[in-house]
């Protein structure tokens, strides 16, 4: 019989695990809850190390992997620090990632890779099976499988429901009502700007390379990092999946600023894009001129301002047909870059062990002790080098 998959949310993790489950030849349903893929900001670049970069390969259809490949940033193997020098911007430090042999306290070398264009390329081919403004509220057991409800009134019955929902996770609530996600504090105010002659100019890319940058303006952390395909998109989609619209067309600079809670003043989550990055070039008002730069060039309408929240570890428990990836069990800051990667090894996972023939609580149950296992370690590992964001460290 083939396994019928329900999974709740169409974030990095929940679409790489439909994909893998549709490669072989499952039933696998997506129910997002924002109303279309673009109704709102998927946020500028993260860093892919190994463990997301196996599991895309091992879940997605050929062309779609090429084009990942093909539209990566260049090696990206260190954390750079900046300051203002005299009026220079210069390198104060250089920190390897020694990651490689899997040490769970530091970070894995990787490459930088759009969101939006990931996204888009997890998203084609699976027009059909996912289904946008459709928001998970709870479920119910079944004599054998379970139902998912909707806030729409309808429902859709499967054999296992994943919680892919990311940090504030409906389904979690439901499953380990027990389980807390805390607030660190910290809040990620950051955006995206074009790279364009005016910027190059300045020599900001020649001095950060692509590699993650950090540098420290009065009380709060400033991160750079440049996304710089290396193969244009738009010819990288025309030759791998032609029909597929890129959205990014130009290489850019991701920037944040990682200040406390109370410098970004009451009501912050609802302010729109433009004030949040009206907000950010006050901030950044002090700072070395091309530093502010890059914040007045920037889209302002990607702008965008998160809590960074971190989930705290879960004693195991019983496994059922109901259960969980990412965001939605082990959150955590993005400091160690483990985030995405660790969900989308957790969908490589639950897919492989899905697909091999053993019983399904079984194959629940050995994903799970190695999702607890992996992810909260790097769950660990993030909040205890939280200061590294704000050279506290
Ligand atoms: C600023 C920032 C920078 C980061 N940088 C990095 C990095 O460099 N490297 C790295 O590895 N990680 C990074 N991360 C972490 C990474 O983005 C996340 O860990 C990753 O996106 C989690 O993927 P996910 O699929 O679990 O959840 P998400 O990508 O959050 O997807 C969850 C999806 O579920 C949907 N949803 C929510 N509720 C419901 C509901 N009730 N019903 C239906 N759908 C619902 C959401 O709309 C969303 O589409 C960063 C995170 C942030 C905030």
């Amino acid at each position: 019989m083939t396994l019928r998959v329900i999974i709740a949310g169409a974030g990095l993790g929940g679409l790489t695990l439909a994909h893998g489950l549709r490669r072989a030849g499952m039933e696998a349903a997506v129910y997002e809850r924002d109303p279309a893929p673009d109704s709102r900001a998927q946020g500028a670049r993260f860093h892919i190390d190994d463990r997301g970069k196996h599991a895309l390969h091992a879940c997605l259809p050929p062309a779609h992997a090429e084009l990942f490949e093909a539209t990566l940033g260049h090696d990206s193997r260190a954390l750079k620090v900046i300051g203002d020098v005299n009026g220079r911007l210069e390198l104060l430090a250089t920190n390897s990632f020694d990651g490689e042999d899997g040490r769970p306290d530091a970070v894995r070398p990787g490459h930088p890779v759009s969101r939006q264009l990931l996204r888009r390329i997890l998203l084609n081919g699976m027009e059909d099976h996912v289904r946008f403004g459709r928001e998970f509220v709870r479920f119910e057991y079944l004599g054998q499988g379970v139902r998912a409800y909707f806030a729409d009134g309808g429902h859709a019955d499967g054999d296992l429901l994943v919680g892919a929902d990311g940090i504030g996770s409906a389904v979690r609530r439901q499953l380990l009502p027990h389980a807390e996600v805390i607030d660190t504090g910290a809040r990620w105010l950051g955006g995206k700007t074009p790279i364009t002659v005016e910027i190059t100019g300045t020599g900001i890319i020649d001095l950060i390379g692509s590699s993650f940058t950090i540098t420290e303006l009065d009380d709060l952390g400033m991160i750079l990092a440049a996304m710089q395909f290396k193969e244009p998109p738009l010819s990288a989609a025309a030759r791998l999946l032609p029909g597929l619209e890129p959205g990014e067309a130009t290489d850019f600079l991701m920037w944040a600023l990682i200040p406390p809670n109370d410098r970004l003043g009451a009501g912050f989550q609802t302010l729109g894009t433009t004030r949040l990055w009206e907000r950010a070039r006050e901030l950044v008002e002090p700072a070395h001129p091309t530093l502010r730069l890059v914040v007045e060039q920037a889209w302002p309408e990607q702008t965008l301002c998160l809590p960074l929240g971190a989930s705290m570890p879960v004693e195991p428990w019983q496994p059922s047909a109901v259960t969980l990836l990412g965001d939605a069990i082990h959150a955590m800051p993005p400091n160690r870059g483990s985030g995405a990667n660790t969900a989308l090894q957790d969908a490589g996972r639950l897919c492989r062990y899905l697909v091999d023939e053993r019983p399904l609580l079984d194959a629940v149950a050995t994903y799970e002790e190695e999702m607890r296992r992996d992810g909260f370690e790097a769950v660990n590992a993030s909040v205890s080098a939280m200061g590294e964001f704000l050279l506290r460290g």
